[in-house]
């Protein structure tokens, strides 16, 4: 028994030992491909099903490494803030989304997602407040998307960063909605204008009464503060339904568009059935 838990410990070490080097490995690679073509912005359209208007595209950051092939954002996003390099990465992407969407007609929106790490320091609202200057995109056409992560660790630092930007016209949405914990009291407690309903809600939509009713609760509670409420991740005419019946009226998801590089602004097929 002794030897085994000697083993034990020896195999466990030796994939801490793989983990961390696969970390540096990807930390490296990061650093070296910051500011390349090598990391691209795609962005995925949201639809108002009432009107069948395109209402914003959300921009994705996407990275091919020649040393690791395609990376996932669910592993460079956390590498990045792991070794200090969230900050530049996040203001390239912020720069390049902001300078596509001065293209785009008046209307349509650009959602940007910014990491938790980000409201650690308070010079977040300094860094978007530059680059909309740079880009000339004026304020009120950009959203940005937290996760309540970002509220619950840096509560007074989020607190005065979001106050500055929907003070100058920049507009909150809180993202993956749902799945965190005390998701109730920030919606008071922060300046919200948009909540996200998770992925993982739609999912289970059309196949579970209680999801249904959850995201019913949500849409109430949304409408009850005069919140905006998109549905992300919709791949299925049935949750649309679902979700029209329940009174969602905005949706994001590979039913209506895939993140893409280049946007485009014709209504699909599937918006256009459904006005
Ligand atoms: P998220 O912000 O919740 O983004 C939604 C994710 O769902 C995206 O994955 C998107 O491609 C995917 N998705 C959209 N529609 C569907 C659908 O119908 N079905 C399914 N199965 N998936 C769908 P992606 O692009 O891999 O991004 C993963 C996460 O990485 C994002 O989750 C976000 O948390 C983070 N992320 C991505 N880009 C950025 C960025 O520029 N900055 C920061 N801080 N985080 C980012
Ligand atoms: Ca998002
Ligand atoms: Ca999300
Ligand atoms: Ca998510």
């Amino acid at each position: 028994a002794k030897s085994e838990g000697r083993n034990t410990i020896r195999f466990f070490t030796a994939d801490m030992d793989r983990e961390f080097r696969r970390r540096r490995q990807t930390e490296d690679e990061l650093r070296r491909d910051l500011g390349t073509d090598r990391f691209k912005v795609y962005y995925q359209p949201q639809f108002d099903l009432r009107t069948g208007s395109l209402t914003g595209y959300e921009a994705l950051a996407r990275w091919t490494s020649p040393a690791l092939g395609p990376v996932s954002p669910e592993v460079f996003i956390p590498a990045a803030e792991a070794c200090g390099l969230i900050a530049p990465l996040s203001e390239w992407i912020l720069t390049k989304a902001c300078r596509a969407a001065t293209e785009w007609p008046e209307p349509v929106k650009l959602a940007v997602n910014l990491s938790a790490a980000q409201f650690r320091t308070g010079d977040v609202a300094d860094m978007i407040e530059r680059v909309l200057r740079w880009t000339t995109l004026p304020p009120d056409r950009l959203e940005i998307e937290i996760t309540e992560t970002a509220l619950l660790r840096n509560t007074e630092t989020a607190r005065s960063a979001l106050n500055r930007l929907r003070g100058i016209g920049v507009s909150i949405a809180l993202d993956d909605f749902g799945t965190g914990y005390s998701s109730l009291s920030y919606l008071s407690r922060f300046p919200i204008d948009k909540i996200k309903i998770d992925r993982s809600f739609v999912q289970r939509l059309t196949a579970d009464r209680n999801t249904s009713a959850i995201v019913q609760a949500i849409v109430g509670l949304g409408k009850a503060l005069d919140l905006e409420i998109i549905a992300e991740g919709v791949e299925t005419h049935d949750q649309v339904a679902q979700l029209r019946a329940i009174g969602c009226h905005r949706v994001q998801g590979y039913l209506f568009g895939r993140p893409r590089e280049t946007v485009g602004f014709p209504i699909p097929e599937v918006v256009r059935r459904l006005q």
